[in-house]
C-alpha cells in the first residue's frame, strides 16, 4: 500500500456498547496493525442529549481491557469550531443552504442546514460487499446541521475522517445506507473517498438482530462474568470471518498474521454463546496455576480464598467461565463447607443388599487412614487401592466418598481426603460409621 493506512473506531457514547461494536473495533485495529498503520479512536459525542461520560469511560475501559491501543484520540464535541467552519464553507460554495422549515412537532427547528443534493448516482467499491451503486435522488436535500453549531452525524463523520486522514472506514453494515450521503459531502468539501468495508450484522441464534435482550452484553459485563480478554478477541474475530482452515483458536499475534478483511463474509454472523464458553474454557486451560489463582480469587467463597490451593486444579477443570465458580460450591464442591445430614442408606453401594459390608469397609478405610502420615491424594490412594481391588471399587470407594462429601456427586475420594485433610476426613468417616 503506498500511503499509510489509517483506520478508526468511532463509537457513540450513548449507551453500553455491545460485543458487535467491539468486533468493529477489533477488525479496524487488526487492519491497522497488519499494515503498520495508525488506529484512531474518535468518540462521537455530538448528540449532547444522549451522550454520557460514563459510557465514554466504559468504552475506554473496555478497549484497555482488550488491549487495543489507539495512536490518536479525539472527542468530536471538542472539534465544534472545525465542524462549523466546514458548514460555513459548504454554504459559501453553494453546496449547502439554510432552509426554512415548518416545524411539525415541538422541538422541530424553524431553520436547518441542508445539503444541496446534486441528485446523481454514486458508486463505491466496498471491500466486503463489492460494487455498490446508489441513486441519491431519493435522499433529497438532506440535513447536515440543525444549526451552525449543531452538525449532524453525516457531516461530522465525513469532516473528521478527512481531517484525520482516515484511509479505511471499517464499520457496521447498518451504516451502508449512509455512505452515499457521505460520498456526496466528500465531493463537496474536496475530500478523497476512503475505502469502505461494511461488516456484516451480528445475529442472535434465531437470526434476529442481536440485542441485549438476546444475550449480547457489554464487554465489561463479560469481564465481570469471568471471560478472558483473549477469549473475547478470539470470539469476536470469528464473527463474520474465518481463516478457511480448521483453526479456531487465535492469539492476537496470530490474528494480525491471518486476519483478512477481504475474506469477511457478507451474510450475518451468528452469535453463539456456547462457542464463547468453549473458547473461554480453552484459554482457561492454557493459564498457569498462578494466573488461574489470581483470576479465580474473587469468585471463591471468602473463607476458602487463602486455602484453595488444592481445589484450584479441580475448579479449573470444571468451569467455562470464572462466574461458574460460586455455583460449584453449592454442588460438587459443597463438601468444602461441610456435610449435609444424610440417611445411612445413602452410604450403601448400589450392588450391596444391606449395610453390613458398608460398615466393614468403612472401618477398613478409617483404619488405613488413621495410620497414614503423608496425606496426599497419591498416598491415600496407594493405602486404599489394594482394599478397593480386593473388595470391589464401588463397594469400598462409594461409602468413603459419600462419608466425606455427603453427596452423590463429588470429586474422587482421594482428592476429597487430601483437600479435607486427615483430621476432618477421620471426623467425617467416624460420623458415617456412627450411623451404621
Ligand atoms: N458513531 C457511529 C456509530 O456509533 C459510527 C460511525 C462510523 O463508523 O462511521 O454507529
Amino acid at each position: 500500500m503506498s500511503s499509510k493506512v489509517v483506520t478508526r473506531f468511532a463509537p457513540s457514547p450513548t449507551g453500553l456498547l455491545h460485543v458487535g461494536n467491539y468486533r468493529t473495533a477489533l477488525f479496524s485495529y487488526l487492519f491497522a496493525l497488519q499494515n503498520r498503520g495508525k488506529f484512531v479512536l474518535r468518540i462521537e459525542d455530538t448528540d449532547k442529549a444522549r451522550s454520557k461520560k460514563e459510557y465514554e469511560e466504559n468504552i475506554l475501559e473496555s478497549l484497555n481491557w482488550l488491549g487495543f491501543k489507539h495512536d490518536e484520540f479525539f472527542r468530536q464535541s471538542e472539534r465544534a469550531d472545525i465542524h462549523k467552519s466546514y458548514i460555513e464553507k459548504l454554504i459559501k460554495s453553494g453546496h449547502a443552504y439554510v432552509s426554512k422549515e415548518t416545524p411539525k412537532e415541538e422541538g422541530d427547528r424553524a431553520e436547518v442546514i441542508r445539503f444541496k443534493n446534486p441528485n446523481k448516482k454514486v458508486k463505491f467499491n466496498d471491500l466486503i460487499r463489492g460494487d455498490i451503486e446508489f441513486d441519491t435522488t431519493e435522499l433529497g436535500d438532506f440535513v447536515i446541521a440543525k444549526s451552525m453549531t449543531e452538525p449532524v452525524f453525516h457531516l461530522v463523520v465525513v469532516v473528521d475522517d478527512f481531517e484525520m486522514g482516515i484511509t479505511h472506514v471499517i464499520r457496521g453494515e447498518d451504516h451502508i445506507s449512509n455512505t452515499p450521503r457521505h460520498i456526496l459531502i466528500q465531493e463537496a468539501i474536496g475530500a478523497p473517498t476512503p475505502l469502505y468495508a461494511h461488516l456484516p450484522l451480528i445475529l442472535a441464534p434465531d437470526r434476529s438482530k442481536l440485542s441485549k435482550r438476546k444475550g449480547a452484553l457489554a464487554i465489561t459485563e463479560y469481564r465481570e462474568k469471568g471471560y478472558l480478554p483473549e477469549t473475547m478477541i478470539n470470539f469476536m474475530a470469528l464473527l463474520g470471518w474465518n481463516p478457511g482452515t480448521d483453526q479456531e483458536l487465535f492469539t492476537m499475534d496470530e490474528l494480525v498474521k491471518t486476519f483478512d478483511l477481504s475474506k469477511v463474509q457478507k451474510s450475518g454472523a451468528i452469535f453463539n454463546e456456547e462457542k464463547l464458553g468453549w473458547v473461554n474454557k480453552k484459554y482457561i486451560e492454557k493459564m498457569t496455576a498462578e494466573e488461574f489463582r489470581e483470576e479465580a480469587k474473587s469468585f471463591l467463597p471468602e473463607n476458602l480464598r487463602e486455602k484453595s490451593e488444592k481445589l484450584l486444579p479441580l475448579i479449573k477443570e470444571k468451569i467455562n467461565k470464572f462466574s461458574d465458580i460460586p455455583e460449584l460450591f453449592n454442588t460438587e464442591l459443597s463438601f468444602t463447607k461441610g456435610v449435609p445430614d444424610y440417611a445411612k442408606e445413602s452410604l450403601k453401594w448400589r450392588q450391596e443388599k444391606d449395610l453390613v459390608n458398608t460398615k466393614e469397609y468403612l472401618n477398613l478405610v478409617l483404619e488405613k487412614i488413621l495410620a497414614l502420615e503423608d496425606f496426599s491424594k497419591e498416598s491415600v490412594k496407594s493405602a486404599l487401592w489394594p482394599i478397593a481391588e480386593e473388595k470391589g471399587k464401588g463397594a469400598v470407594l462409594w461409602p468413603m466418598r459419600y462419608a466425606l462429601s455427603g453427596r452423590d456427586q463429588s470429586p474422587d475420594p482421594f482428592i476429597l481426603a487430601e483437600i479435607l485433610g486427615k483430621d476432618e476426613s477421620i471426623k467425617r468417616l467416624k460420623n458415617a460409621l456412627s450411623k451404621l
